[in-house]
């Protein structure tokens, strides 16, 4: 297909994310085109394997009948209407069957356009209790370094990748930041136990050092995903959540990408973490990605706190065109379903084992400093110098050089530095984990 056209659209006109300003205008982008199951179609017509999803979204796979049918019957039935004092019955019921499925009294769920506006959300609803309760000095939110969480000012504020404030302003009244909790930072000396301890009391300090009158709430990724698929020491979130609540301090589980089956369950927090938030924040998997959508899930106590005899004729002024999309409701049910039918859950707990095994596997290549993951996400950390740390200046390109490298040999990863991150489609084969890290290997070797 000659695409030379769109190429120079793409490039004059199309603003990415991220978009490295010294090569706008002047890119090479992979151009798919098309998609089946866990495959995607280049421009080249080269069926590549998704390893990354989409972007961590696309659980059921691509191609789904039925998940089309719901958006074209839905969108010739009603396309839209307002959600603002109005309503519509298909986002009724998926609310209503995303509640039946969160932990605990989770039951309040407002809609967004996607995650970042999911913790826009959940943090100006955290302020907005307070100012209800008479607590107005209480607004500090405890993040942590390599955390993301969007790229909305607010989102953004309580997100710490490294170099974010190199080039763009950042809200600095709002967010406190804990140390990295990658096992890997830990000190050559330093047991596990020890960092999972050293760790833990970061955060009480942390609390106690602002006080807790002026702290609001946590907000942390079950694991850490953009920031190269963190895993902190088992155990850290309860430990976590117990230190939150004996300081009254509000827990935000950010599952934007943890949810809808990543982790084998529709959330991970309770059925993996064994924490039960006040908030959680979802999207990407929420409607599979064939839709943008996102929902920050409120508690019952939080909702008591600002509601009935509390209400004071307040209004919670946050709200977008697009909260509860009719089409997008209709994608999410129907991915839903397919989960169901297809017990898309189970099949990801049965393959989690092979997926961490084969992962494991690629630890000792040259190249390779760190593998690690948990549920079907993964990331393998590089250097060319195994033996010194990693050096970023000159690892730079080195995930998007193996990338390449899996391109051409039919699989396609999400390179990011010196990192390449892996969460495929949720209805992934065990063969096809298995051709997807056999084509990993020779990649990184090639690339050595
Ligand atoms: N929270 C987490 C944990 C994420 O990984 C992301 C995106 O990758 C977001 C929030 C932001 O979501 P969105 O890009 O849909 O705004």
């Amino acid at each position: 297909m000659d695409n030379t056209a769109a190429k120079n659209w793409d490039n004059d006109h199309f603003m990415h994310p991220w978009e490295g300003m010294d090569s706008l205008g002047n890119n090479d982008r992979t151009f798919v085109e098309a998609s089946d199951g866990v495959y995607v179609t280049n421009d080249k017509g080269d069926r590549l394997i998704d390893g990354p999803a989409g972007m961590w979204c696309v659980q059921v796979g691509y191609g789904r009948d039925e998940i089309a049918d719901a958006m074209a019957e839905q969108a010739r039935k009603l396309a839209y209407f307002s959600p603002f004092n109005n309503t519509n019955s298909v986002a009724s019921e998926f609310a209503r069957e995303i509640a039946k499925r969160t932990p605990g009294d989770l039951n309040h769920v407002f809609f967004t356009t996607g995650g970042s506006t999911a913790v826009d959300t959940a943090i100006r609803f955290v302020h907005f209790r307070n100012n209800m309760l008479g607590q107005r000095n209480k607004k500090k939110i405890i993040s942590r370094e390599k955390a993301y969480h969007g790229s909305t000012y607010l989102s953004a504020a309580v997100s710490a990748k490294e170099r974010d404030p190199l080039w763009l302003d950042k809200l600095t009244n709002i967010a406190h930041f804990l140390p990295n909790v990658n096992p890997l930072m830990r000190r050559a000396d330093q047991s596990i136990d020890a960092f999972l301890e050293e760790k833990v009391a970061d955060l009480e300090s942390a609390i106690l050092e602002l006080g807790p009158e002026n702290v609001a709430a946590y907000i942390a990724e079950p694991v850490l995903a953009s920031g190269g698929v963190i895993v902190p020491p088992a155990g850290y979130q309860k430990r976590c959540i117990d230190i939150c609540h004996k300081h009254d301090v509000l827990y935000i589980s950010d599952e934007v990408v943890t949810a809808f089956g990543r982790m084998g369950h529709w959330f991970a927090s309770k059925e993996v973490f064994d924490i039960q938030p006040d908030i959680i924040t979802c999207a990407k998997g929420l409607t599979s990605g064939y839709a943008p959508m996102g929902a920050a899930i409120f508690s019952e106590r939080l909702i008591a706190d600002v509601s009935g005899q509390h209400g004071n004729g307040a209004v919670f002024s946050n709200g977008f065109t697009y909260s509860g999309h009719p089409v997008s409701a209709a994608a999410g049910l129907a991915s839903m379903r397919i989960i169901e039918k297809e017990g898309i859950l189970e099949h990801v707990r049965t393959i989690i084992p092979h997926f961490q095994d084969r992962l494991q596997g690629l630890a000792d290549l040259p190249l390779v400093v760190d593998a690690r993951g948990m549920g079907l996400m993964g990331c393998i950390q590089c250097a060319y110098d195994k033996k010194r740390d990693s050096d970023l200046e000159r690892d730079y390109e080195l995930g998007a050089r193996i990338d390449a490298a899996c391109q051409e040999r039919g699989l396609i990863l999400r390179p990011m530095i010196n990192m390449c991150v892996m969460s495929p489609p949720l209805v992934i084969t065990s063969n096809q984990i298995d051709r997807m890290f056999d084509i990993l290997e020779d990649a990184i070797r090639a690339v050595d």
